[in-house]
């Protein structure tokens, strides 16, 4: 990652002192966030002004849609200071017009701001953010519809009453809450995009060829198409933008829309471009509209790229836990009797044509149905999670396989290992579980200890990796004839048996 892992950290630390600072001082934060969101608006505010105000009224009024963005982002309980700040900034600028248009302005902006922060969900990150039940419906609902109409009322009111104005009180409140509907719907998404950290993974090294070449080339056909001959072919503009909002979400889908409004509107006001034809000002009534939906259009196609990765993810993530938990076991995570069968029939065939002996071992848990009956049995399944691991720890071989039995038998399997190896194996292994000395006051070394039954072989054609078994078995059983806490192979005379069967 870029610049942004560099920047992200630090402004997160700087985040949580301030907030440690702002505990412990809460007149002097109070104090602090009024002066920084007064000055913010401020400047804000001017620059609005001189780029968006012509004949007193806004082609398109930026700034609600940011501050939006940034109360989503701050605790309900700032927003008091944050808007006293705003008042005290607004009155001051306006000082010198007459008091019902000062009121009016002043009111209707802060009414505005606070129906649409009222009404969007706190913002925690763009995609969590834009997937908020009803989002879409909330944002044109309010924020951009009743809003901007409301508050249009009280300032047309005032400013068709000013006679040096010559505005009368329709035509004035249409251009407020269009100014003022079209600033909601393209600068607040670009606002919360602009403060999540999402957006700024599209700008890490690893994507920013792919985001670059995306935003470079819809900014370059938009731009030629908003400066060729007036012609109607806007929609050219719309596989372009669904493109980026599958590639690049909602947040390269806002920039690419705000990067339109700037191409565009030179050419529209010069009367080129699709709405070139159109007469003025509904060039840019048009041109607005068109955007506002190119912005409204990206909410959905975002919210289903959304859905369908997060769908994606929990099925993946479903299907591997199904998987695992189809083969391991519960209790010790071991593998279970199923897998054990299946890669034992793998194994037995591979070494049948290799001509390579298997390995088995068979392990089972000394007097352990007298521990159940003295520790409880819970007692008893930590016991043989504790011998699960000194098994698991024990044979790490690569190939080898580990599995719990049944109860409280488990099974290695050991391929390419002949009885020698096995036996060593199983020795190390009985003195492990003797070492961890497990309290068991009811057998006869007081400790828990095991049994372990081992057997080799090369397997022929016709025989059954169950008759491996079986001799491990039979050796399991002579240990536990001889005493316990032993490792044996099966009694001589077996031995040969097991040989001429096999
Ligand atoms: P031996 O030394 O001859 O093996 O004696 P044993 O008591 O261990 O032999 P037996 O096979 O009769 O007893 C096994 C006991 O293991 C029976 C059962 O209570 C216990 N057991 C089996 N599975 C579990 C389990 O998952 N959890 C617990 N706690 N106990 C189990
Ligand atoms: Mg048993
Ligand atoms: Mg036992």
């Amino acid at each position: 990652m870029g610049l942004a892992t560099k920047i992200q950290p630090r402004l997160r630390s700087f985040e949580a002192r301030v907030r440690i600072w702002g505990r412990r001082r809460p007149l002097l934060q109070t104090i602090a966030i009024v002066l920084v969101s007064g000055l913010v608006y401020g400047i804000a505010f001017r620059l609005a002004i001189s780029t968006f105000l012509r004949d007193n009224l806004s082609v398109c009024w930026p700034i609600v849609g940011l501050q939006v963005a940034f109360f989503l982002r701050t605790p309900r309980r700032f927003w008091p200071q944050m808007i006293t700040g705003m008042v005290i900034v607004q009155v001051t600028l306006e000082w010198s017009q007459p008091i019902d248009q000062v009121v009016s302005d002043t009111v209707s902006d802060v009414a505005e701001l606070l129906i649409a922060a009222y009404c969007l969900p706190p913002l925690n990150g763009v995609s969590r953010w834009i997937k908020e039940r009803g989002l879409l419906k909330r944002f044109i609902v309010w924020p951009a519809l009743l809003g901007p109409a409301i508050t249009g009322f009280p300032v047309a009111a005032a400013y068709s009453r000013d006679l040096d104005l010559h505005v009368s009180y329709w035509p004035y409140w249409a251009r407020w809450f269009t100014g003022d509907a079209i600033g909601i719907v393209l600068w607040l998404p670009l606002g919360v995009i602009l403060i999540s950290r999402e957006t700024y993974a599209l700008f890490a090294w690893k994507n920013l060829s792919r985001t670059l070449g995306l935003l470079g080339t819809f900014s370059l056909v938009g731009w030629a198409l908003f400066n060729y001959k007036p012609t109607p072919i806007a929609f050219l503009l719309m596989p372009f933008l669904l493109l980026i909002a599958f590639k690049l979400g909602f947040s390269g889908s806002a920039i690419a829309v705000n990067i339109l409004s700037i191409v565009s509107a030179k050419g529209t006001l010069h009367r080129l471009g699709p709405f070139g034809s159109i007469q003025e000002p509904y060039s840019v009534t048009a041109l607005q509209a068109f955007l506002a939906v190119s912005m409204l259009m990206c909410f959905p196609v975002s919210i289903l790229q959304l859905e369908r990765d997060d769908f994606e993810r929990e099925t993946r993530e479903a299907y591997e836990r199904m998987e695992k938990l189809a083969i391991s076991d519960g209790l010790t995570g071991l593998a279970n009797r199923r897998r054990f069968d299946d890669i034992f029939d793998q194994e037995w065939r591979r070494a049948m044509r290799e001509g390579e002996p298997v390995g088995v071992m068979m392990i089972d848990v000394d007097s352990f149905k007298l521990f159940n009956d003295f520790y409880g049995h819970l007692a008893g399944d930590q016991c043989l999670r504790n011998i699960a691991d000194s098994i698991r720890s024990t044979v790490n071989r690569a190939g080898d396989l580990p599995a719990r039995f049944g109860g409280e038998e488990f099974v290695v399997l050991m391929p390419g290992t002949d009885l020698f190896g096995v036996l060593q194996v199983a020795e190390v292994l009985r003195y492990r579980i003797e070492l961890l000395r497990l309290e068991h006051k009811r057998s006869l070394h007081q400790i828990v200890t095991v049994s372990v039954g081992c057997w080799s072989a090369i397997p022929k054609i016709g025989t059954l990796p169950a008759s491996l078994i079986e001799a491990a078995d039979q050796g399991l059983y002579s240990a536990k004839l001889n005493g316990r806490n032993r490792v044996s192979t099966i009694s001589a005379e077996i031995e040969e048996a097991a040989v001429r069967a096999s």
